[in-house]
This record gives structure tokens, C-alpha cells and sequence, in this order.
């Protein structure tokens, strides 16, 4: 996939620094870094960055200060990459938007290499389709309701199981030769939640990746299934996440087969049962027996452990599709009515539970794909006995840049240069770059050599220019 993020040239840097080469506008009102040579790129300078950390208090109405109530909350709004407005709602910042869109690519690979097509639904439900599927009672406060000028009801959508299939009904010449049918958007879903918290794990508007499948028979919707099953193993093992697939209860969505896709972690709110002999995983939920055999391999090997539901895989059969009329043509040319599935990934969520597991108390830790940005360049503290090297960090940003294409829009300098490299390398701990290269007295020498600390394994390595770009030239971002 084509990176979109990286191609942007923000726009407080066309004001800062007048090129001649001034990018052309676009129709999207953005700049395309394309038209600018790479050496005349400015470097992203964190002075500039919009990471407000110290946002002024909310006074009296802490709600909007939000309650810290887990680490990837108080770490996200500390570092200014979230911002509390009312329960359950962020304001996503920058830097946190360069992470997500980042997933989102992720996402969209993994559900096109299955043969997903992405597309974009309204939010707006109509309350109509709702009550056809009987969910618009089913589900209760859950449901942010809102009626129109004329006073038709809606529904601000939770999910989209009603639309994808009305949308479905209505082709009249679907033919089984253009099953499976796989469709998926990434949008904002809204759900009146009863005790929203932990920051991103729970909100009332949250991100959800969400993919309908729609198949000849049950057979192949089983196959489709399973291959989903796959796509999210996929995923999870790209971003380093271990993540166990449970069975699961099948809820208000319905339907025959039901897995989670569950992160292990203190903070989470549902209970598993993992046993510790074979490959057997259950949301307590859904397993009667009280004791501790494992009801797959019978040893005595059942162990509960606490998790982040991240992902959630559901085949409906024709529950939707008998309902909404989701039919194709068979092979004798006669209508029938699709089998469905569906896959919700949170797209939110996993960034805070990624956050949650794999961040120390005083530092977040990213999967490598998703970090904002790869690498910070500290140049020496002005005034001091590095001083002199300043110019070489400003130049190693540029080579950088034109290491690989896997490093355009990656690099920031920390040019604070006012606070000591002690307390940005602080700072730089904090947001998780996963590589800070101090340019110190070390860059001065003869043979100039780059402290670099890669923050993953904690390593401090000393490397001459060329070794540096070879092993930043070789990361991996998307
Ligand atoms: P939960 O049991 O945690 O309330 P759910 O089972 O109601 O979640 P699904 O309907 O299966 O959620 O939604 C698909 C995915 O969307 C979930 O697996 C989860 O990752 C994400 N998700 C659901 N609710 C929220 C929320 N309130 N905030 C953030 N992400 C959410
Ligand atoms: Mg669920």
C-alpha cells in the first residue's frame, strides 16, 4: 500500500520555511511532499509538533480532565497524544492520528490480502432498518437515538450489520460467481456505554474496523471464516501482540459461531480460561463447568487470566440475510440467500491495549509498526562543549531522510536545544521513539560516531554515520 501520511507536508513548515519549490495543492487541501526535493525537506522539529502535555486544567469540571483510571490513559494523556472532552470521547492529537493511521494500514492490508473491499457507510442509521432486525429494542440505553426534522428516528451506528445487508439486498443481479463477498470500513462507531473508561479500551465513540461476509453456502461462509480467523492472527503477530482466539458468547449480534480475539493484560475486563496442555481458550462466559478441566483435553490444566477483548469473529448464517432479503443467484439461476459473517477488529482499542502491555510505567512502548515516529535526532545543548556538532545532527536528519523510502516523515529533531539532553532524552522515553540518536562529543572526532538507543531492547550503541543509516535504513514502517 501506497503510504498516505507520509506524503503530507504539514503545513506549519511551508509557513516556516518559504521554498522556492513550494509544494502544489491538492484537492484534498493538502501538500504533496513529491514536488519538493528531499534535500530542501525541513526537518520535523519537535518544537513545532502540536503534543500539548500540559493542557490547562479543566477547573472544576473534572469530568473533562477525565479520571486516570489505567497506564495507557495517563501514559497517552501525558504525552499529549489524547485529550479528554466528555465521558468516553478523545480528542485524538497528531501524533496519536500518525499511530492510527498507521494500524488502519495495517488493517487494510491484512483484509485485502483476503479479498476484502473497503468502503464507508453512514453513521446515521435508520431506526426502520433497526426494528426489522428487532435490534432497536434489543439493545437497550446502548443505542444513542436521535430523530430527525421530520421526526424519523435513527440510531447513531454501533455497528452495521442492518445496513451492509440492506445494501447487499438491494443488488438485484448478484451472482454466486461473485461470492465470497467481503466488505469492511474503518469508521467511528457510536455505543452509549454504561461505565465508559480505561481512556481508548472503552469510549462511547471509538474507532471499529468492521467486515460482512456473504457466501454461496455454509461450507464455503465457514471457509471465509476461518480465513478471517487467519488474517487477524496475521495482524496481531505483525504487531508483536500475543494474542489468544476464545470462544466466545455470541451476544446481541447473534448467530451460530462466535471467537474473541483477546490480548492478555491486568486492566482487561473479561475473564479466560487458557489451558496450559493444549490449544483450548474460552471466555469464562461460555464454559459451564466450574472446575478447572479442560473440557478439549480433560487435564486438569484450565488457568484464568484477565483480558482486552481486540477483535471479535461471528458466523450468522442467514440471520440478517433471511431478514433483509440478501440473495444471489445460484448456479441454476434460481435466488438464494446468502450466508453471512462478521469481523469487528477495535481499531482504538488496540492502540491503548498495545499501549497497556507493552509500555513501562514511565515510558509508552509501541509496536514497532505503528510508533509515530521512528527516530528523534538529539542535536547538543546550546552553550555546550558539543555545541560544534550541532550542524552534523542536522545534516545526519537529512541523510536520514534520503536513507530509504521507509524513513520519509519519520525523523524528528528534538531542537530544544535550550534543555539538556537529559531531560529530552526524558521526554523521548516518554513518547517511545523506538531509536534516539544523541549527537554528542562522540560526533566530533576523527571517525564521528552516533549514540544511538534503541528503545525496544534498551540498547546503547555507538555507530559511525554510514553503520547508523545501514540499521535505520533497514526498519520496518508501513
Ligand atoms: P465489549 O464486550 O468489550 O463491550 P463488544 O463485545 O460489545 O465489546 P463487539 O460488538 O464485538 O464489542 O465490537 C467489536 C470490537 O470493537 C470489539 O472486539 C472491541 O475491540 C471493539 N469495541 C467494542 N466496544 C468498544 C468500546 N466501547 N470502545 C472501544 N472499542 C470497542
Ligand atoms: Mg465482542
Amino acid at each position: 500500500m501506497e503510504p498516505t501520511v507520509n506524503r503530507v507536508w504539514p503545513r506549519v513548515f511551508q509557513r516556516l520555511y518559504r521554498t522556492s519549490a513550494l509544494p502544489r495543492r491538492t484537492h484534498s487541501g493538502c501538500a504533496e511532499r513529491a514536488d519538493v526535493p528531499a534535500s530542501a525537506k525541513p526537518a520535523l522539529l519537535v518544537s513545532r509538533l502540536y503534543q500539548p502535555s500540559n493542557l490547562r486544567d479543566a477547573g472544576p469540571d473534572s469530568r473533562l480532565q477525565g479520571e486516570l483510571t489505567c497506564k495507557s490513559q495517563r501514559l497517552m494523556q501525558q504525552a499529549g497524544l489524547i485529550h479528554p472532552s466528555n465521558p468516553g470521547c478523545y480528542y485524538y492529537l497528531p501524533t496519536i492520528v500518525r499511530s492510527m493511521e498507521k494500524l488502519v494500514r495495517v488493517i487494510d492490508q491484512e483484509m485485502q490480502g483476503i479479498g476484502g473491499q473497503k468502503l464507508d457507510m453512514p453513521s446515521l442509521c435508520s431506526a426502520h432498518l433497526w426494528k426489522t432486525s428487532e435490534r432497536w429494542d434489543l439493545m437497550g440505553k446502548e443505542l444513542f437515538r436521535l430523530k430527525d426534522r421530520h421526526g424519523a428516528e435513527y440510531c447513531l451506528g454501533p455497528t452495521h450489520e442492518e445496513a451492509v445487508t440492506t445494501l447487499v439486498a438491494h443488488q438485484a443481479t448478484l451472482s454466486y460467481r461473485q461470492l465470497p463477498l467481503l466488505l469492511y470500513q474503518i469508521t467511528r462507531k457510536f455505543r452509549d456505554e454504561q461505565k465508559p473508561r480505561f481512556g481508548l479500551l472503552r469510549g462511547r465513540e471509538f474507532y471499529m474496523k468492521d467486515m460482512y461476509s456473504f457466501d454461496a453456502d455454509e461450507e464455503a461462509a465457514r471457509r471465509t471464516y476461518a480465513s478471517v480467523c487467519r488474517a487477524y492472527a496475521a495482524l496481531f503477530a505483525r504487531l508483536g501482540l500475543r494474542c489468544v482466539q476464545v470462544q466466545a458468547d455470541t451476544g446481541n449480534i447473534g448467530g451460530k459461531l462466535s471467537h474473541e480475539f483477546q490480548l492478555p493484560a491486568d486492566v482487561g475486563e473479561d475473564r479466560l480460561l487458557v489451558c496450559g496442555r493444549c490449544s483450548f481458550a474460552a471466555n469464562v462466559e461460555t464454559v459451564s463447568s466450574g472446575g478447572t478441566d479442560c473440557p478439549r483435553c480433560g487435564a486438569a490444566a484450565l488457568a484464568e487470566s484477565k483480558g482486552i477483548e481486540v477483535g471479535h469473529t461471528f458466523f450468522l448464517g442467514e440471520k440478517y440475510s433471511r431478514v433483509f432479503g440478501a440473495a444471489f443467484s445460484n448456479a441454476q439461476n434460481k435466488p438464494a440467500v446468502a450466508q453471512m459473517g462478521c469481523y469487528g477488529l477495535g481499531v482504538t482499542r488496540i492502540l491503548a491495549a498495545a499501549v497497556e502491555v507493552l509500555s513501562t510505567e514511565d515510558g509508552i512502548r509501541w509496536p514497532g509498526l505503528l510508533a509515530p515516529y521512528q527516530v528523534c535526532v538529539l542535536p547538543p545543548k546550546k552553550g555546550s562543549k558539543a555545541d560544534d556538532a550541532a550542524a552534523s545532527a542536522e545534516e545526519l536528519v537529512r541523510a536520514l531522510g534520503e536513507a530509504g523510502p521507509n524513513l520519509r516523515g519519520e525523523v524528528v529533531l528534538d531542537d530544544r536545544t535550550h534543555l539538556t539532553i537529559g531531560k529530552r532524552l526524558k521526554d523521548a522515553g516518554s513518547l517511545g521513539y523506538p531509536y534516539v540518536v544523541v549527537v554528542g562529543r562522540a560526533a566530533l572526532e576523527d571517525t564521528p560516531r552516533f549514540e544511538v538507543i534503541c528503545q525496544g531492547t534498551s540498547e546503547t550503541m555507538f555507530l559511525s554515520k554510514d553503520a547508523l543509516l545501514d540499521l535505520l535504513g533497514r526498519v520496518e514502517t508501513v
